[in-house]
């Protein structure tokens, strides 16, 4: 009888850390597993998990680490009491965390010769395991290196470099793209709704025109990267009479041109600088960090 190879430990089953566990058992490994509120492991502990009662319990399996909790300070919570038991092992911190916080993470890992890497999720629970799943990594990269059979069950994996703080900073940044681009495609749905139009038949119009907008991205960065805002595709002075004008026939609609008014505000901000015959993109120079 052969044994099926183990994965080490999964601290956190809420529904991120438990669809982790669950990639690992239906990979045919085993894994160890434990979560603060006790009762939420019957479901994996069925299919062979191995239940831990306390987290430094978890650590006796061997293996890796897994950390999938609320939040940094969730990490520090669980973490700080098995800093001793840790020591010489491998953590693979997948809490979404800042950039900052990932690095005090790492700095805390090596004071007490922990290897750590840093994990940052692009995709919800459901899609763990399957295609469109991708997280980035960054830190240690014999940990990437070593355990990336494991990794490359949850996701497509890439490792982002030694610098801790860096999945964390790209996630966090195209997170910050998602959101306004959510929020810009309801205000457009509470648009059409008031006519009528439910909005399962505006994402039919909505969703090729985005998708082809966003393929523009390398254009914007290369507008952006070299600075060369001079020679403008749409210029601040006409994107701010566009924006007015999607904003008044919110108005009229009764709808909240709140989403719309967030742009126009940047856009504002680079025409009162002068700026105005100059390239929309030049709004990024209102979000730089000012010298
Ligand atoms: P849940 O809220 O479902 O689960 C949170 C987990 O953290 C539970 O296991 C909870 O335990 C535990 N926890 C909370 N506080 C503490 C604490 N002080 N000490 C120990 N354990 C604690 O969250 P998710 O599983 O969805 O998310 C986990 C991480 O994954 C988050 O950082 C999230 O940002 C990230 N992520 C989630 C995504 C998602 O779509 N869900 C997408 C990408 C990343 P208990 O059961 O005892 O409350």
């Amino acid at each position: 009888m052969t044994s099926k190879p183990h994965s080490g430990s999964m601290l956190g089953l809420g529904a991120m850390g438990g669809a982790l566990a669950q990639a690992v058992l239906d990979a045919g490994r085993t894994v160890t597993v434990w979560n603060r509120t006790p009762g939420r492991a019957a479901e994996l502990v069925s299919q062979g998990a191995s239940e831990a009662a306390t987290a430094g319990e978890a650590l006796l399996a061997g293996g890796p680490v897994f950390v999938c909790l609320f939040d940094h300070a969730s990490v520090h919570q669980t973490l700080d009491p098995l800093a001793e038991s840790l020591r010489g092992r491998a953590v693979v911190n997948l809490t979404t965390t800042t950039p900052a916080e990932a690095r005090e993470l790492a700095g805390w890992a090596q004071r007490h010769g922990i290897a750590y890497l840093d994990g940052a999720i692009m995709a919800t629970p459901p899609m763990i395991g399957g295609p469109g799943s991708h997280i980035l990594y960054s830190g240690s990269r014999s940990v990437f290196d070593e355990h990336r059979q494991i990794l490359d069950l949850w996701a497509t994996s890439t490792h982002e470099g030694d610098d801790a703080g860096l999945a964390s900073l790209f996630d966090l940044a195209i997170l910050a793209g998602m959101y306004p681009l959510f929020a810009g495609f309801l205000h457009g749905a509470a648009m059409v709704q008031s006519a009528g139009i439910e909005a399962a038949e505006f994402a039919e119009r909505a969703a090729p025109f985005l998708s082809a907008m966003t393929a523009s991205f390398p254009g914007t960065a290369a507008t952006v990267d070299g600075a060369t805002y001079e020679t403008p595709l749409q210029s601040l002075d006409w994107t701010r009479t566009a924006l007015e004008t999607i904003a008044r026939a919110s108005r009229e609609l009764d709808v909240d041109p709140v989403p719309i008014d967030m742009v126009t505000a940047l856009v504002r901000g680079e025409i009162d600088a002068g700026h105005g015959a100059e390239d929309f993109n030049r709004i990024i120079e209102q979000l730089r960090p000012r010298a």
